[in-house]
């Protein structure tokens, strides 16, 4: 799958990456895989895979279940897919919020499960998984090991792995970004913004009122954004360079400066900015979860109505999961990380009810 959107970032109060290696080997003892030792390992009751709505909401409903849980998301950032393609646009079908915009949303599901203290692997890409005793392992890309009772896999369209700048590539964290930041890193600055789909404009759109300027630059003379933002981007200070390209990015250890090409004429000019905002669009991929056994249909997880999906131990939630019928919408995924929890809980600890009991009763 492939779309043209740049990958973003929750700002707030989302939890920001952490969990490494030497964090989560602190935290536990160690395991072995069979006759195999592995090494230190993070022990949790259940291990969320994917930080989007229907992970964090997992790990709120794990947490109402007096579960501890862990969370690994392969991006720096909480969110998924409304973290990284529309963190700025307003959603309008969450049940309860007439309208909520997508990193109000997201900074909203990290407070709803922050009093259950979810432990946070972000910039984990879940890679293994192997059966131990009675639990699971499932290693990291970065190779933490997480011991579980049981898995719940939320991980949506998959890994999300963004476009690169085609130049400049090493002064990624270095002022070159594809995850927009919380905006008030970027107040002050001269901010370029590549790209011209609606992520582009989007930021765009957020950035200048608060940045000392903003550049779009896209190689094409149309824009894919929507017409509405585009109109408001063209009236406002943005300045906007079409039939262009970033032939150059300069600055001694930081961005300073960026070469742009006019493509029709060969003509260049330098722009001083020390902020660049690559919004070139990304793809996704369903990656190591396809060696995991699971039955998988059209890059979604067949599950049972349950939420299992047939490997022991192991459940799905959120866009991730097929069935007939299935929708795939934040609303769908709530309901079916709360199905994915419960479920989960008898497994995790035989004699546990399906049904949690009513929230409302707890004081
Ligand atoms: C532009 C746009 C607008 C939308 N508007 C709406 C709307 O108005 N209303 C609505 O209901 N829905 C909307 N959607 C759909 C909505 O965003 C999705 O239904 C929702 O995000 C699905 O949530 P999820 O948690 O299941 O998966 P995602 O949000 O896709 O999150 C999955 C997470 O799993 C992670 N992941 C995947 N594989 C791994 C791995 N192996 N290891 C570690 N991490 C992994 C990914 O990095 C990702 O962060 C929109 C979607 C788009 C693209």
């Amino acid at each position: 799958m492939t779309a043209d959107e740049e990958i973003g970032q929750a700002g707030g109060n989302a939890p920001t990456a952490a969990g490494g290696r030497a964090e989560a080997e602190a935290l536990a003892g160690v395991v072995a895989d069979g006759a195999r030792p592995v090494g230190a390992a993070l022990e949790a009751d259940v291990l969320i895979v994917g930080a989007g709505p229907a992970g964090l909401f997992a790990a709120y409903y794990a947490g109402f279940r007096g579960l501890k849980a862990a969370i690994m998301d392969s991006l720096p950032e909480p969110g998924g897919q409304v973290t990284a393609m529309y963190p700025e646009k307003m959603i309008f079908d969450v049940g309860g919020f007439p309208s909520v915009r997508g990193r109000d949303l997201v900074d909203a599901l990290v407070a709803q499960a922050a009093p259950f203290q979810p432990h946070y692997l972000l910039g984990h890409q879940a890679t293994e998984l192997a059966h131990v005793e009675d639990a699971v392992l499932v290693t990291s890309s970065q190779g933490v090991h997480v011991r579980a009772k049981a898995v719940i896999i939320t991980g949506g369209l998959g890994t999300f792995t963004p476009r690169p700048l085609p130049t400049g590539s090493e002064y990624l964290g270095h002022g070159l970004a594809y995850f927009v930041p919380k905006l008030d890193d970027y107040a002050g600055m001269d901010v370029l913004i590549v790209g011209g789909g609606d992520s582009a404009f989007d930021w765009a759109q957020s950035l200048e009122p608060l940045s000392r300027s903003v550049t779009v630059v896209h190689r094409r003379k149309g824009f894919r954004a929507h017409e509405h933002t585009v109109s408001n981007v063209l009236a406002s200070s943005v300045k906007v360079l079409v039939d262009s390209q970033v032939a150059e990015v300069s600055g001694s250890g930081q961005v300073e400066a960026v070469e742009i090409l006019h493509t029709p004429t060969g003509e260049r000019q330098r722009l001083d900015i020390q902020r660049i905002v690559a919004a070139l669009g990304f793809t996704a991929d369903l990656g190591p979860l396809t060696h995991w056994g699971l039955n998988i249909q059209r890059r979604q997880i067949v599950v049972e109505t349950t939420m299992a999906t047939g490997v022991e131990r192991v459940f799905a939630a959120g866009d991730i999961t097929e069935y007939p019928g299935k929708v795939r919408l934040i609303a769908t995924g709530f309901g079916e990380a709360a199905t994915a929890v419960n479920n989960a809980a008898p497994v995790i600890n035989p004699g546990a009810h399906v049904f949690p009991g009513h929230s409302s009763n707890v004081s």
